[in-house]
């Protein structure tokens, strides 16, 4: 439900590295490692504010008191619940790191890696006298170009070395979108350092400041690598070229919601046409997977931008691009002067961030993002037992009883088409706390010294192991999250739901507390996940998860009308200063929202049925079950983050994804007894699911 990642086909493509945006974007009061989880209950009365009318704002009277107690830190672009929890989670993973790091002797295999890969990390000293050494063999092979023909063969090394798209294009392994049972190559666009196309291409003050840091923040990566002053500068303005041309020639975020829009199948003949300056058969070979036939070009246009662009900028200029990208991509890994620079742009500019992580925090995270899985382990044995486990597992499968429930009740959805959600629902796995098999790191040598060889040698392996997945038939029970994170999403082509360990936690799921917040909770959150697989994504993917569209006509007609009122809706609340929400790029998520927490409560009231409930705190149990559900919501943000996201975001921000929920819920109004004309009471209610 947060919006981190969301289940986009593109998912399994987005390398470690270039996540760089987490990683950069201190503290006031110094942090200490956790050996426990810290508990906050799953409904908590010093977050509420109850001077406020809850038929007023429903949000300020649930989350008053935690926006007034929880003011962002200095580190962070915003402040949320789900960011506090994984704070929390994050100095408890540091406390098991550190002790593994200091431990030498009676450490398993996997607990070696993580241990001396985090002490590497955690040595800011010989990381600082390497300076920029470490870039020094990516530079020298692009230095070292006689010809364009010896492209393919670098960016070839450089995406196995790096993963990131940022060298022209990104390439990688992923379901085949008409047969979800086999894996094929993706080509997909890359090359673009900020955010959207839009930050390229929009032609207004606040976007040109931003487009003049940007080439001011490249400037000085150019001197970073050794570049004068003059040659830095001028190198910059052709980045921007470059990039600004591939960004035209790219789809814009909205259009990426269409899988249709991105699914382009072709085999090697396609791809020659597309980019007949560039050799694949090179490129192929040189990733070691030259037998491939089959691919998925998803954004055809902006490979022939990209082919534009190769013919017609020379050779020293195209290396220009490529030395800022390998600047850019590891800038993370190097000294301070590079992990300064980038946080300055991108997080301070462009997300108003004022002070970088802690290195603590950027190596704990980094040893989720490279060996998740092996400190995964470490974690579960730690924190979720069976017995959370098991209650976990009963709630996504009455949530899930609740939806067939509803299906059979709507009252726009064609009985055709309710035949085959019901399908649907019956397959749908639950991927709840851990995977069953654990990956295999075996092959990743961790030395303690090394920290930039580390980092390269653990996105190698992920190279290979995402490549190698390419012609053999899928892995339902390959993980896409680690079991430590503080997220959850639904897979359309794997037809799964996914809860990590790591977001059914207090106050999330407290299993010490009464069903109502707990429902209202993680219950909705999970009822938003279910009906992504059902919404106007998930109905473009079967049972078995192919893009094969499982509606008719009337079923699209209803279901645009009602969804429809949602979008006008929101479309009318402000974001920040005279932004608006894009009532079009939020709509999936807010139908799943209003969605979710009517499954919740009919799972719930299933669940509770003949039981004699009580009244805690001063509220009822139907109030606990609202509350329950806005307390996941409470945060604070900062504008220049807002702006962003406004932009990016197709989460609408959490105030409304509480009032926006509770004006159209006859369930809520009833239990605080709101009366017709009160802000919480809409005139015309929307309804989907
Ligand atoms: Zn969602």
């Amino acid at each position: 439900m947060p919006a981190i990642i969301e289940s986009t086909p593109m998912k399994r493509l987005t390398a470690v590295a270039v996540a760089c945006a987490a990683l950069f974007a201190n503290a006031a009061e110094p942090e200490t490692p956790l050996t426990k989880l810290p508990y906050t209950p799953g409904l908590d009365v010093s977050a509420m504010d109850r001077s406020v009318d809850p038929c007023v704002d429903f949000y300020q009277y649930s989350c008053g008191g935690w926006m007034k107690n929880n003011p962002i830190p200095s580190d962070q672009p915003s402040w949320d619940v789900y960011g506090k929890l994984a704070q929390e989670n994050q100095r408890f993973l540091w406390g098991i790191l550190d002790e593994l790091a200091k431990k030498t002797q009676g450490r398993n295999a996997n607990q070696q890696r993580i241990g001396d890969y985090f002490a590497a990390c955690m040595d800011e000293d010989a990381v600082e006298k390497l300076g920029a050494s470490p870039l020094k063999p990516r530079l020298d092979a692009i230095d070292a170009m006689k010809s364009k023909a010896e492209l393919p063969a670098l960016i070839a090394r450089l995406h196995l070395a790096t993963g990131d798209s940022g060298f022209l294009f990104g390439f990688g392994s992923n379901q085949d979108f008409a047969d979800s049972t086999s894996v094929i190559a993706f080509a997909v666009h890359g090359g673009q350092g900020l955010p959207d196309k839009d930050y390229y291409l929009k032609d207004d003050p606040k976007q040109r400041e931003i487009r003049d840091k940007y080439v001011a923040h490249v400037t000085k990566m150019f001197e970073l690598i050794g570049d004068s002053p003059e040659a830095a500068k001028r190198n910059a303005a052709k980045v921007m070229e470059i990039e600004t041309a591939l960004a035209k020639a790219s789809l814009s975020r909205v259009d990426r919601r269409d899988p249709h829009k991105l699914f382009h199948k072709m085999d090697r003949k396609g791809l020659r046409e597309l980019t007949p300056g560039f050799d694949w058969n090179v490129y192929l070979k040189t990733l070691g997977v030259d037998r491939v036939q089959k691919f998925n070009v998803t954004q055809p246009e902006f490979y022939k931008g990209l082919e534009a662009q190769l013919a017609s900028q020379s050779l020293e200029d195209i290396k220009v691009f490529l030395r800022w990208q390998a600047a850019h991509s590891s800038a993370a890994f190097l000294s301070k002067a590079f992990v300064n620079e980038t946080f300055e742009f991108f997080s301070k500019t462009l997300r108003g961030v004022p002070e970088l992580k802690p290195r603590w925090k950027r190596c704990v995270a980094l040893v989720d993002g490279q060996l998740g899985e092996a400190l995964g382990q470490e974690f579960v044995r730690r924190t979720f037992g069976p017995e959370t486990k098991a209650k976990a597992l009963r709630m996504t499968k009455q949530i899930e009883e609740a939806m067939r429930r509803d299906i059979d009740e709507l009252p726009w959805m064609t009985p055709a088409t309710k035949a085959k959600a019901h399908e649907k629902l019956k397959v749908i796995a639950n991927k709840i706390g851990y995977p069953d098999k654990w990956r295999d790191y075996s092959s990743i040598a961790v030395k303690r010294g090394d920290f930039f060889g580390n980092v390269e040698r653990a996105q190698r392996f992920e190279s290979r192991r995402d490549l190698n997945k390419i012609g053999k038939p899928l892995d339902r029970k390959e993980w896409y999250m680690t079991p430590p994170s503080v997220n959850a999403y639904f897979d359309s082509q794997m037809n799964d739901i996914n809860f990590p360990a790591g977001v059914l936690q207090p106050p999330l799921f407290d299993p010490k507390m009464d069903d109502a917040p707990n429902y209202g909770n993680t219950g909705a959150t999970i009822g938003h996940e279910l009906t992504h697989g059902f919404d106007d994504q998930g109905r473009k993917f079967d049972a078995k998860g192919n893009l094969e569209d499982w509606w008719t006509e009337a079923d699209d007609k209803a279901f645009t009308e009602r969804a429809k009122c949602i979008q006008d809706q929101y479309s009318q609340y402000v974001i920040v200063d005279d932004i608006k929400i894009n009532g079009e790029l939020t709509l999936g998520e807010d139908v799943a929202d209003l969605g979710g927490i009517i499954l919740a409560w009919m799972a719930w009231k299933q669940e509770v049925a003949g039981k004699k409930l009580e009244d805690r705190d001063g509220l009822t149990p139907e109030q606990r079950f609202f509350v329950g559900y806005s307390q996941w919501s409470c945060s604070n943000d900062r504008p220049e983050n807002m702006r962003l996201k406004a932009q990016t975001d197709p989460h609408s921000p959490p105030k409304y994804r509480t009032n926006g929920l509770m004006v159209n819920l006859p369930e809520f109004q009833k239990a605080f007894s709101c009366k017709a004309g009160q802000p919480m009471v809409a005139e015309k209610r929307c309804r989907v699911w």
